[in-house]
């Protein structure tokens, strides 16, 4: 069996939906699974329906009215006439989303974040199997949420494997092409819950994992993993070949390619996975799988924006020891901050983090009067693996850098 994923950019128009099939019809879908995201920027929209949902009722009808246009648009382009039964079920879907809306009684922000943003992969998958059944490509429409379960950690769920593992064994047909939801799952009392954001590819690995399949694909809108974001940089190269452990550490520093949690699960099984263009369905992209590191061996250069750097130092010049350092990651940890970069003095510590749940600002409180505290916010994290002395000069260039830090071949710069 193989799992393929296809993430937002892939389906996030009419076009992009027809070359769905067009990859499937060039690649073969037989004992098929699809993993699918949300159309284009629908889990951004649904974010802005729950923000409005707590903090702003008047502007709530209009931010679903928008998300049913989008999703409209592309149906009546796919579908033409309104009169296809799509178009009753996408209503039924939305019907459902603005109930729960009404109904709903809990104050828990993060719980109703997953209840309303799971609808994106809800409706995308369910577009999707529609226009394949169309052009004559029979599916199974799989809800993940009876079988991805999880416990209530809501926005970040952990995966019950065992569970997981029975119902996907039980649950998934590996004759036909299924096609499912990314990112979703269900906790205990069968509440929706997700698996961070960009958790597709993560789906995508837990099923392949639990059915023990030959390979995954996630198709992209570049040729593969590139050796820098091209957002960002020129020149970049296709990586042809990629170790689970090097890309486990490409992942893991930010390059967001691929979702850092995918690839645990591939490699207990040695599953590899391909990273291909939906533009180019048959051009080799790249293969993660066990073998060599790196190829071709060039430097690696990752950017992540917006992150916070805190230097820390103590009041009383006292050392930074195990029971103060304990204390802050403490204390990030409640936060649910991702520490990226960590350097330690005597007297004083600095760490790169993330402020990806607005939790910045308490944390700053809880630090006040125990440390003297430096901030700096919105500031660029560069990583670059594999780094020779011309790719350390092109990362500095420019730049106003507040922390470096060289591992073996790895060196991390924070800059403004
Ligand atoms: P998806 O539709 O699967 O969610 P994403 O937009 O999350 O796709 O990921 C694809 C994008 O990732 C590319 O368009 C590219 O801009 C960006 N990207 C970041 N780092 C890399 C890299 N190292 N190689 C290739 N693409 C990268
Ligand atoms: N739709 C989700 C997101 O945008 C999950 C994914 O695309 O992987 O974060
Ligand atoms: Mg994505």
């Amino acid at each position: 069996m193989r799992i393929f994923k296809f993430g937002g950019a892939s389906v996030k128009d009419a076009e992009g939906v027809r070359n769905v099939v067009n990859v499937l019809e060039t690649v073969g879908y037989e004992g098929t699974l699809l993993v699918v995201s949300a159309m284009g920027k629908t889990t951004n929209a649904l974010e802005v329906v729950v923000k409005n949902y707590f903090t702003d009722k008047d502007a709530l009808p209009e931010s679903i009215a928008q998300l049913k246009a989008y999703h409209n648009s592309i149906m009546v382009d796919l579908f033409g006439k309104e009169e296809h039964p799509v178009f009753y079920k996408i209503d039924g879907v939305f019907a459902e989303l603005v109930s729960f809306l009404d109904r709903n009684k809990s104050p828990n922000n993060s719980f109703v974040y997953d209840q309303v943003v799971s609808f994106g992969e809800l409706l995308s998958t369910t577009i999707l199997s529609f226009y394949l059944q169309d052009k004559g490509i029979r599916n199974t429409w799989l809800d993940v949420r009876t079988l991805i379960k999880t416990d209530t950690r809501y926005r970040d769920a952990k995966v019950d494997w065992a569970v997981t593992e029975e119902q996907i064994v039980a649950g998934v047909n590996k004759e036909v092409l299924n096609i499912t939801q990314g990112f979703l799952g269900s906790d205990p009392n069968n509440f929706t819950t997700t698996l961070g954001r960009e958790g597709s590819d993560y789906t995508a690995a837990i099923f392949a994992y639990c059915l023990g399949a030959e390979s995954v694909t996630i198709w992209k809108d570049v040729p593969g993993v590139l050796n820098a974001d091209p957002r960002y940089f020129e020149n970049t190269q296709l990586l042809h070949q990629i170790s689970y452990q090097e890309a486990i550490e490409l992942a893991f520093y930010g390059a967001s390619v691929i979702h850092p949690k995918t690839l645990q699960p591939l490699q207990r099984k040695e599953i590899p996975l391909h990273v291909k263009s939906f533009l180019n369905p048959t051009a080799a992209g790249t293969s993660v799988s066990k073998g060599q590191d790196l190829e071709p061996m060039v430097p690696c250069f990752i950017v992540k924006k917006g992150q916070v750097l805190l230097s820390l130092s103590t009041l009383d010049f006292s050392f930074f020891v195990e029971d103060n350092i304990s204390e802050i990651f403490k204390l990030l940890h409640e936060a649910k901050m991702k520490v990226d970069v960590i350097q330690n003095s005597a007297i004083s510590f600095s760490v790169c983090v993330e402020n990806k749940y607005d939790t910045l600002d308490s944390l700053l409180n809880k630090l006040k009067g125990r440390f003297k505290i430096d901030c700096y916010q919105d500031v660029s994290l560069y990583t670059v693996r594999h780094v020779n002395s011309e790719a350390l000069q092109q990362i500095e260039e420019g730049k106003e850098v507040l922390l470096k830090q060289l591992l073996q071949d790895t060196v991390q710069i924070v800059s403004k």
